[in-house]
């Protein structure tokens, strides 16, 4: 079963459930940022595959994405994630997850513009990711049991400032610019993808491909991140992890290859879909 977020034909903004070619409503998007509809729905009891439409189902065809999940409580990023992936930027794998927050009011949905401005940085990234979406509340979850948390799975692009990145040696401002985070297109629920940890992905820039890689890579799987995370924190429903990228990122190609205007950026993950974004400087 899939699900996203759309704007209906009444220039409204819905969470929908994908039924063949029509979308049904079944949680209105708050106008006001901080409200996550999906979120809402979880918090009064209602089962997203369940629920009951609340507007006219609409045709999937031509609707305008917003992000996948609009207003998670966090968006949590995974960095150093994939072992071929930290070997190409010379790092050791590291002993335990290593975490960080992307801000929310870096979301963007599939087809939306990845937007920056040169006089602020010019070595803007790419990095194709599986995020998962929670569905229920999780904390000191046992890794064996992790999976069953996960709502469904989505593409995330880490979109980062390379120098920024490096400058400041924190992540979270370098990979929040607004627009940043395109998530989507859809969140694909947990029962089709038994085992995450199988998937090919992929970032083609332009429709060269520039990553392709299997989440077998991975240094810690959904599981153990969920296991781990949640020792520390308290993951609510609608929270996104985003797992890490795989090697082929721009800044350890030789010469490295950044993102400029009027390209446009395309992540692929087996199942799970294809996130399609342009990129224009401002
Ligand atoms: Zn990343």
């Amino acid at each position: 079963m899939r699900f996203a977020t759309l704007v209906g034909p009444n220039k409204k903004t819905y969470f929908v459930r994908v039924e063949g070619d029509a979308a049904v409503p079944i949680a209105k998007a708050y106008e006001r940022p901080g409200l996550d509809p999906f979120r809402d729905l979880v918090e009064s009891g209602k089962n997203p595959k369940k629920a009951k439409a609340i507007a006219k189902a609409f045709p999937l065809k031509g609707a305008k994405f917003k992000p996948a999940i609009t207003a998670p409580q966090k968006l949590i990023a995974i960095g150093l994630n994939y072992r071929k992936h930290a070997a190409e930027t010379g790092m050791q794998i590291p002993k335990a997850p290593m975490s960080w927050c992307k801000y929310t009011s870096s979301l963007i949905g599939h087809g939306e513009t990845i937007k920056y401005r040169p006089t602020d940085s010019t070595k803007i990234d790419y990095e194709v990711e599986l995020a998962f979406v929670i569905g229920r509340r999780a904390k000191d979850v046992a890794e064996k049991d992790a999976l069953k948390y996960v709502f469904g799975y989505t593409c995330c692009n880490d979109v980062t400032a390379r120098d920024h990145q490096f400058a400041e040696g924190q992540f979270g401002r370098a990979k929040s610019f607004d627009t940043f985070s395109p998530l989507g297109p859809f969140i694909v629920t947990a029962d089709e993808i038994p085992d995450p940890q199988t998937l090919q992905l992929a970032t083609r820039l332009n429709g060269q491909t520039m990553q392709n890689e299997n989440t077998a890579d991975m240094i810690f799987g959904c599981a153990e991140l969920i296991a781990y995370l949640s020792r520390f924190m308290t993951l609510e429903p609608g929270d996104v992890v985003s797992t890490g990228t795989p090697s082929g990122v721009g800044v350890a190609r030789k010469p490295p290859v950044y993102m400029k205007d009027g390209d446009v950026v395309e992540l692929d993950i087996e199942r799970v879909g294809v996130l399609k974004n342009p990129v224009k400087a401002v």
